[in-house]
């Protein structure tokens, strides 16, 4: 039982109660994360089909909890969202990102992942511009990879800031692409740079008729925009395959390579393709 602000006594099921109390303790754990510089960033490669070579690669956030070890993004991006510690953490990432990307050739890019939250902050902007003058990465090595959500609180600030940010030289694509209510209204707001094709169409394409036809839809469609195309989670050959004969423009996917740490990217950038 807990007294509330009216002081009346409320009863809360004890199942909800654990589970109140287990995203207090990450609350409080995500807090000290922050201050103690716990994170790390994976990389993915992202292999671009025509050119036959890695084209960038994903920043991916991790977590070395204390006691619970390595945590994946999806335990605690949720909650961090919540509280705005995204905020702090979603710099971090920023700046870690772009100076890890200058270790690489000049033709690698750096994807990073920018919460609906994140983006709308108001110092977003400004986070942008520092890590790229603290790393002195070209602008059109950086991709910001955001999600429909952005868009959900009012269109005409965020295609604004998106705006600002193309005109800095920084590159946008439209992540998930094809989960949301409404995605296709948005690529009339704005002209990503890139879409990318998400997973749940990849996975079956090519055992099943209609996912195939949505992701040549997406294709087509992108590149009746100029846009490039991803496709995320490409996992084995015949998908590949499938995806090469509708001219997908990249692929990134456990097929070529799971995330990997930053000492690793160099060597993945070094190894000769063996395929
Ligand atoms: P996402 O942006 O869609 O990232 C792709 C996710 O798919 C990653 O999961 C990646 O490890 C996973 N993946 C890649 N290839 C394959 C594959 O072939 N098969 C399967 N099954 N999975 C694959 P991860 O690293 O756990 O990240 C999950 C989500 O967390 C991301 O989804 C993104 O939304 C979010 N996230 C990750 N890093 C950040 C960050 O720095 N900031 C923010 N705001 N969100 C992040
Ligand atoms: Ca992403
Ligand atoms: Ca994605
Ligand atoms: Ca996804």
């Amino acid at each position: 039982a807990k007294r509330d602000g009216g002081g009346v006594m409320r009863f809360f099921e004890p199942a909800l109660d654990e589970a109140a109390r287990r995203r207090r303790m990450l609350e409080l754990d995500l807090r000290e994360a922050v201050a103690k510089g716990q994170f790390t960033l994976a990389f993915q490669p992202i292999f671009d089909l025509k050119a036959q070579r890695i084209g960038g690669f994903e920043a991916l956030l991790r977590w070395h909890h204390p006691d619970r070890g390595w945590l994946s993004p999806v335990d605690f991006i949720p909650v961090a969202e919540e509280t705005g510690l995204i905020v702090p953490i979603g710099e971090w990432v920023m700046r870690e990102a772009c100076r890890t990307a200058t270790r690489w050739p000049e033709h690698v890019r750096i994807a990073v992942n920018v919460s609906a939250l994140q983006f709308r902050s108001p110092g977003f902007q400004t986070v942008v511009l520092q890590a790229l003058a603290i790393s002195g990465l070209e602008p059109r090595r950086l991709e910001v990879e955001i999600t429909e959500s952005v868009f959900l609180d009012g269109e005409g600030p965020v295609v604004a800031l998106l705006h600002r940010l193309r005109a800095m030289g920084v590159r946008v694509a439209l992540d998930d692409f094809g989960t949301g209510y409404s995605s296709l209204s948005y690529l009339r707001s704005f002209p990503f740079d890139k879409i990318k094709i998400d997973r749940s169409f990849v996975t079956p394409v090519a055992r099943d008729a209609s996912a195939a036809a949505i992701v040549r839809a997406i294709i087509d469609l992108s590149a009746a925009l100029r846009t490039d195309t991803t496709a995320e989670g490409v996992e084995d050959d015949e998908q590949l395959a499938v995806l090469t004969e509708q001219g997908c423009g990249s692929i990134q996917g456990y097929l070529f390579s799971r995330p990997v740490d930053a000492a690793s990217t160099l060597e993945l950038l070094a190894t000769p393709l063996v395929r």
